[in-house]
């Protein structure tokens, strides 16, 4: 056996999926096809749950110095060419963070390696084998081709997933004859901005700021920075593209062309990039000793959600993946990480769907109900909803056992808590990303009753201000596996945690070692 884990890929899934699994006790092997940091943009940000469980971490600071600028809440988010306008709430549903995906990938894997993380670049996987015991990948590297042997081996490499085909996996869907092309522009001085936004185009006219639909597709453009705009073209091309292939500027300008009927004069270009649309997912997230995650195990028909969705599946198998390793995993527990995140990723593809309906009809009929759909986001409660399922904040994992709490499954809300020890939180407490019995009534009940699992989980107890719950069992990924409801007695608290603490985190361990942290 080379490596417990390999992991194939490089990119925020694999990077993220590395980084956790050295925080569980698990040094992965990362083998990367490309020799160094891509240049393709991709993504220019990322938003929803995945900048909640980064805060968790303590990561936070590093990726607004890498972004250069504060995570801030999303004023809007574009649904199939709908806008909601989320600028007017309090509490805006949508944080986003404007990190383009090759700094992205730099933190993740610096990160990565300081915790431990090997990462060979160059070294592109040509097949993935299984028995009963160990995962081998052939590999093709700088030296020639060469075999790694792991007990685990997880596909994060991309749409076109050698691990998944390779595996045999299937990955049915649709592919959209959508083609989306991307640049940051300057315009040309002939070009025209006037005060409020909007373009004068010579030979052309105006056009407003967001998407304008034409006979041949449909313009897009926002400002970025004062001077700066991303513009996007989208046209039907039956051909397909791959995502990976360098867009040139004389197609990028072909393709305004096509889309505007005339030429867009314009000055300095950067970041190129193109993009097809395609609603698929893996059959199956775990096929033995093989797993897969991010977006070789799906793909959304919607921007703004593959790095969250992806990231957030590495967030989900480290911690399980690790207590497997550990040979501590209570059964079924590896098998939890397919039962969530399969859910979690067709609740994307329902969302992200939906956008295409909202977003592909060109007739009066399909206007109609872009127009009605604007109204309904009019509203605070369906604008709320609509921005939690962007987001992926609305998913809440089944819990097993009768008459669970409401938040049950749900992601823990980074309560404020008072403890002997001064201030902190639940954000600060899932920094080492380990399980957290967190107590919030001095319930001794509960702390004798999970002192048996101490090798395994923190506990910590505070007070908060509302109290939401007596306890919370918080997992690694920042879901809560359990609650006590307020005053419950411990006659059905203390057995129903027991049953979580064991189908969460194994064989009870009995100690003698007294609790000492006690409430303030
Ligand atoms: C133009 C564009 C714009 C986008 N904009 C956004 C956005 O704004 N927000 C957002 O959330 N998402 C966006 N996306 C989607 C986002 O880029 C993907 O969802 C994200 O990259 C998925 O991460 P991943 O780690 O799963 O896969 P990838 O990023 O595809 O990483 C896979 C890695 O595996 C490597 N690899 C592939 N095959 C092998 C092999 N056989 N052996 C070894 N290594 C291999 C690849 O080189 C790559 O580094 C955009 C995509 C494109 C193309």
């Amino acid at each position: 056996m080379d490596t417990d884990v390999i992991i194939a890929g490089a990119g925020p899934a694999g990077l993220m999926l590395a980084g956790e699994l050295c925080l569980a006790g698990v040094r992965p092997l990362v083998l990367e096809r490309q020799p160094r940091l891509r240049e393709t943009p991709k993504a220019n940000g990322f938003n929803g749950q995945i900048v909640e469980l980064l805060r968790y971490r303590g990561l936070l600071d590093r990726v607004e110095a890498a972004a250069g600028r504060p995570v801030r809440p999303a004023p809007e988010a574009p649904f199939g060419g709908v806008h909601p306008d989320f600028s007017h709430l309090a509490d805006p549903p949508i944080w986003a963070v404007p990190l383009p995906q090759p700094r992205l990938e730099r933190l993740l894997g610096d990160r990565a390696r300081e915790l431990g993380a090997r990462i060979r670049r160059g070294h592109e996987v040509t097949g993935v084998n299984q028995d009963g015991v160990t995962a081998t990948a052939d590999v093709r590297g700088p030296d020639g081709p060469y075999r790694v042997t792991a007990r685990y081996l997880v596909g994060c490499d991309g749409a076109h997933s050698v691990v998944r085909d390779s595996a045999g996996i299937p990955f049915p869907g649709t592919t959209y004859p959508e083609v989306n092309r991307l640049g940051q522009v300057t315009l040309a001085d002939s070009v025209t901005r006037l005060d409020n936004g909007d373009l004068d185009v010579p030979g052309l006219g105006r056009i407003r700021p967001g998407f304008t639909r034409t006979d041949r597709g449909v313009f897009a453009f926002g400002r970025l920075t004062s001077g700066v705009l991303l513009l996007q073209t989208t046209e039907d091309e039956p051909a397909g593209v791959d995502d990976d292939a360098p867009m040139t500027l004389t197609e990028f300008q072909d393709s305004i062309r096509r889309v505007l009927g005339t030429d867009l004069p314009l000055g300095d270009v950067t970041r190129l990039s193109r993009y097809g649309f395609q609603a698929r997912q893996a059959q199956r997230y775990r096929d033995g000793r093989i797993l897969l995650a991010g977006d070789a195990a799906h793909q959304f028909p919607a921007t703004g959600i593959g790095i969250n969705v992806g990231m957030l599946d590495s967030g989900n198998l480290a911690w399980k993946l690790a207590a497997v390793i550990g040979g501590w995993a209570p059964p079924g527990l590896l098998d939890t990480y397919h039962g969530e995140r399969h859910s979690a990723g067709a609740r994307a593809l329902l969302q992200t769907q939906a956008q295409v309906a909202l977003r592909r009809g060109q007739d009066p009929a399909a206007q109609a109900l872009r127009e009605l759909f604007q109204e309904l986001l009019a509203d605070e409660q369906p604008l709320r909803r609509i921005g939690a399922l962007i987001a992926g904040t609305d998913i809440c994992y089944p819990m097993p056992g009768p008459g669970q709490h409401a938040l049950a499954g749900t992601f823990a809300p980074d309560l404020t808590l008072h403890t002997k020890n001064g201030t902190t939180s639940v954000a600060e407490l899932m920094h080492p990303a380990r399980p957290v019995l967190l107590d919030l009534a001095n319930r001794t009940d509960l702390r004798e009753t999970a002192r048996d699992w101490q090798h395994r989980i923190d506990i910590h107890t505070a007070e908060t201000v509302p109290r939401p719950a007596d306890a919370l069992l918080i997992r690694p990924d920042a879901h809560i596996a359990w609650a006590a409801t307020t005053g419950e007695p411990a006659a059905t608290a203390a057995p129903a945690l027991r049953e979580a603490l064991s189908y969460w985190f194994g064989t009870p361990l009995k100690t003698t070692v007294p609790i000492t942290d006690r409430p303030s």
